[in-house]
């Protein structure tokens, strides 16, 4: 169920000089818009179970945005202040020729105008790309494992094979990225194996993020079945572990602690239990080039027209701009028997994790 939220009665959407001299976007609420992420492909070599249903349709190939529309869209957020980009999808890697567009937007690193470029993948084609991310410029990448058992993680992901996953982030460390690891917590599937798992990961100096399932799009059976909520996992690992809070905030719903024990960072991502949108700083751009302003709403802004209408970026900035005065203050992600439906119907692998 969604309630949409009354934005009218809130300042419109500026813009601001920055002290860089970049046109800053505020939305109606004063918040930054400096993270931009984006989806390059709705498709994927895994079928995870919370994620997408086995037989899904994808999109025809057409309708995606070219390398280059992406780069011209990313270019125009990094224009008007985004600092931060992330790739994702889908699986971003088995996109064709992604390296292509890695490549055309270190420039923006290279020239001041980017702090960051990142990227979210499931490690399947990492043992093949690691040494050209490092190359052009990405520095941390996320890993997403939700198990270390190879045979339940063949089951969660219905395709997925643990080892090249594991050869993956071997290649990724030793090309020097820095890696977290992202794992969805899931009832009665992963819930025993979070200690080891963090174990593991801080042995491996690597920072470990847990995530609640949230409820977009259908899948095969019912999210209340897999969702387990992470303020019960927090206070099991607090009887074993000291868990120090930390202040570091990334303007998402991620909150961390230092775990005394390991020395290693242990993250959780709460959109089910907590409410983070204060100070939201991102949006979303799909592979079809829809802008979405918030995660949790169905509204989104079309930016495929707008490069396509023309090879100037005047229509495609003012359709940035108008976009974001339409970010709403925040999401109504619910989960429970009477909410049986997915909360959106678009799976995450459209607007990216
Ligand atoms: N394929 C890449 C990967 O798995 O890392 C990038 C895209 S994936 C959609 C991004 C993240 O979203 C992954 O960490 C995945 O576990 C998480 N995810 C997918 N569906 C989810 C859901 N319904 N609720 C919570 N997290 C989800
Ligand atoms: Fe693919 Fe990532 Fe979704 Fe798993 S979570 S199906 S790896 S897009």
């Amino acid at each position: 169920m969604l309630q949409h939220h009354i934005v009218s009665a809130e300042p419109p959407t500026d813009r601001v000089e920055s002290s860089s001299g970049a046109n800053k976007m505020l939305d109606p609420f004063g918040r930054a818009i400096t993270y931009l992420r984006v989806s390059v492909t709705d498709r994927c070599d895994f079928r995870c179970v919370y994620c997408m249903s086995e037989d899904m349709a994808f999109l025809p190939k057409r309708d995606l945005l070219t390398l280059e529309e992406l780069d011209r869209i990313c270019s125009a957020f990094v224009d008007r202040g985004v600092r931060k980009l992330r790739i994702t999808g889908g699986e971003p890697l088995v996109r064709r020729d992604i390296m292509t567009l890695f490549g055309s937007l270190s420039r923006h690193l290279d020239s001041g105008g980017l702090d960051e470029l990142t990227v979210t993948t499931n490690g399947s084609q990492l043992a093949r790309h690691a040494k050209e991310l490092a190359a052009c410029g990405v520095k941390r990448i996320n890993v997403s494992i939700d198990t270390l058992d190879a045979e339940k993680f063949r089951r969660i992901t219905r395709w997925g094979d643990l080892t090249k996953v594991l050869q993956g982030l071997d290649a990724a460390q030793n090309a020097g990225l820095k890696v977290k690891i992202n794992t969805v917590a899931l009832k009665g599937v992963n819930e025993g194996e979070i200690e080891p798992l963090l174990e593991w990961a801080h042995g491996r100096g690597m920072d470990l993020t847990l995530i609640e399932v949230m409820p977009l799009g259908e899948i095969d059976g019912q999210r209340i079945d897999q969702f387990l909520p992470l303020s019960l996992v927090r206070a099991r690992l607090a009887g074993r572990y000291t868990l120090e809070d930390l202040a570091d905030r990334t303007g998402g719903p991620a909150r961390y602690v230092r775990v005394k024990e390991t020395g290693g960072r242990l993250g959780f991502i709460t959109p089910m239990t907590h409410n983070f949108c204060e100070s939201c700083n991102r949006v979303r751009l799909t592979c079809t080039g829809q802008l979405f302003m918030c995660l949790g709403q169905e509204d989104a802004a079309d930016l495929r027209a707008p490069v396509r209408a023309s090879e100037s970026n005047e229509l495609l900035e003012r359709s940035i701009v108008d976009a974001i005065a339409r970010k709403p203050k925040g999401h109504d992600f619910i989960i429970d028997r009477r909410h049986a439906r997915p909360a959106l119907s678009r799976h995450m692998s459209v607007t990216g994790g």
